[in-house]
């Protein structure tokens, strides 16, 4: 083992120090097919992550937190203020969709597409490996005395760690100004838009701080999913397993050595890959994040020394154990329950929010009707939330209002784009015409013939009473 590698163990955490200090771990290189997957699917999220403030649907970014006007777009549908309940079911239904994740197949998130291991593992340790080299050149690095080469490195290495976390931190800022918006404040004077400029300086600085020296201590200290992966999981969870019955008793491969061993030949490169510094034979830890670069390492031992792979793998410890697994169990039924009802909760409600206005109606402060020789009149007033990136016209009629005997003129509202606005409607009942209280309907109109009814109830006084008051005066 390299003499700067620390021998992990179930008693402390192999990224502290006995003092208290960080022990900086530099995990070695690995090839194998779960790493070019895994590199895949990380180019691809990264992708995603720098393309979707670019895309442009209904004239707004596909995902455009507009904290400015306090409106939320996601790929076309708009979510205002009033809609922040929405949240709750989509909160829910993504926190039980993890859950059932989790007890399929433990932290397969964390290893495959958390974007803190996505950024660390993919973007700031491949800047590391370019600068300083591989693991045994960084362990060295580390313990050598400053010179003018190794000054050089690290501020190449940190200077190229600032660029990535200001470019990062400007992406993400998009998703809150959008893109154009960046690029106008880039080339301004940071006091133009100050509190963008701290909001660039705070994300590169803690985006350096945790990508470029904090780095795993995030998942095993201060990430609280890892932390309830034990409430989550059961022996039919499939995670990354040692095959203890196959690897045991584990020994070196010695000429003439005729003890009887197993197929692990002790040679710790599963140890060295491992980005959290665990030894995976010591069993399932709350360190790991089944990123599977042990088991890519450990497959490519076993090819070398003759022996089947899968050592280490993906499996349950049931499957471990007894060669038995159990995908259905009640506990993956109940989390996809809470699952389905909160993102069909979500979908219904994108669905019902996907009309293109809302319209709600009050009745006039401080009034129920007024009656008078005239005869018994109401006041509504109709808010309109006009949903479009341009303006719309709405015309409010009462339904059946002839029927009624009411009298109430048609109006007309214009509302500006994602604007809104409120008209008031007076609605008489002639006295001859009135025989009491009755619910009405008034129907909204936009200029696309959308349309939206609203229910109301007109009020007024006891109809003989109030014809004898009115006779008698
Ligand atoms: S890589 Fe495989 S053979 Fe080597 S120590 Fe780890 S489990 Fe044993
Ligand atoms: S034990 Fe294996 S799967 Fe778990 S974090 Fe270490 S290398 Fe990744």
């Amino acid at each position: 083992m390299d003499q700067h590698q620390k021998a992990p163990n179930l008693d402390s955490l192999s990224t502290i120090n006995k003092d208290g200090s960080k022990f900086n771990i530099h995990p070695a290189d690995v090839k194998g097919s779960f790493t070019i997957r895994r590199r895949l699917t990380a180019w691809a999220l990264i992708a995603v992550y720098i393309i979707l403030p670019w895309i442009q649907i209904n004239g707004y970014p596909a995902v455009f937190i507009d904290l400015a006007e306090r409106r939320f777009h996601f790929f076309g549908l708009t979510l205002l203020t009033q809609d922040f309940w929405v949240f709750f079911f989509l909160v829910s239904g993504l926190a039980f969709a993890l859950f059932v994740l989790a007890s399929l197949v433990g932290r397969v998130w964390c290893g495959w597409f958390c974007p803190y291991t996505v950024f660390l593992e993919h973007l700031y340790r491949r800047i590391e490996r370019f600068i300083d080299g591989d693991a045994p050149k960084r362990r060295k690095l580390d313990a050598a005395p400053m010179s003018s080469s190794k000054a050089f490195k690290r501020i190449s290495k940190w200077g190229l760690y600032i660029i990535a976390s200001c470019i990062l931190a400007h992406i993400f800022l998009a998703y809150f100004i959008s893109i154009p918006k960046v690029w106008e404040n880039m080339r301004q004077s940071p006091g133009e838009h100050i509190s963008q400029f701290l909001f660039i300086l705070a994300f590169t600085g803690i985006f350096t701080f945790c990508f470029g020296w904090f780095r795993e201590q995030f998942c095993i200290i201060l990430c609280p999913y890892g932390r309830f992966q034990s409430a989550l999981t059961d022996d039919q969870t499939v995670t990354v397993f040692y095959d203890d019955q196959r690897g045991e008793p584990r020994g070196k491969i010695r000429k003439n050595d005729t003890s009887e061993k197993g197929d692990c030949i002790d040679c710790r490169r599963c140890v060295q890959v491992c980005p959290t510094g665990i030894d995976i034979r010591n069993g399932l830890q709350l360190e790991c994040v089944a990123c599977s670069s042990c088991i890519d390492a450990c497959n490519d031992i076993m090819r070398k020394v003759k022996r089947p792979t899968g050592l280490i793998r993906y499996d349950s410890s049931a499957g471990i154990n007894t060669g038995k697994r159990k995908i259905i169990r009640p506990r993956i039924l109940l989390y996809l329950v809470f699952t389905l009802f909160g993102l069909g909760a979500l979908s219904a409600t994108f669905v019902s929010k996907a009309k293109p206005f809302y319209a709600g109606l009050t009745r006039m402060r401080q009034t129920t009707y007024s009656a008078s020789a005239e005869g018994v009149r109401n006041t509504f007033v109709i808010h309109i939330t006009n949903k479009r990136n341009r303006s719309a016209t709405y015309s409010i009629e009462l339904l059946d209002s002839e029927h009624a005997g009411l009298n109430v003129e048609n109006r007309t509202l214009e509302v500006s784009a994602l604007g809104n606005d409120s008209i008031t409607l007076s609605v008489l009942s002639p006295i001859a015409e009135y025989n009491g209280p009755l619910d009405i309907e008034f129907k909204v109109t936009a200029d696309d013939d959308s349309s939206q009814k609203l229910a109301a109830r007109f009020l007024g006084p006891n109809p003989s009473l109030y014809k004898e008051d009115i006779s008698q005066k």
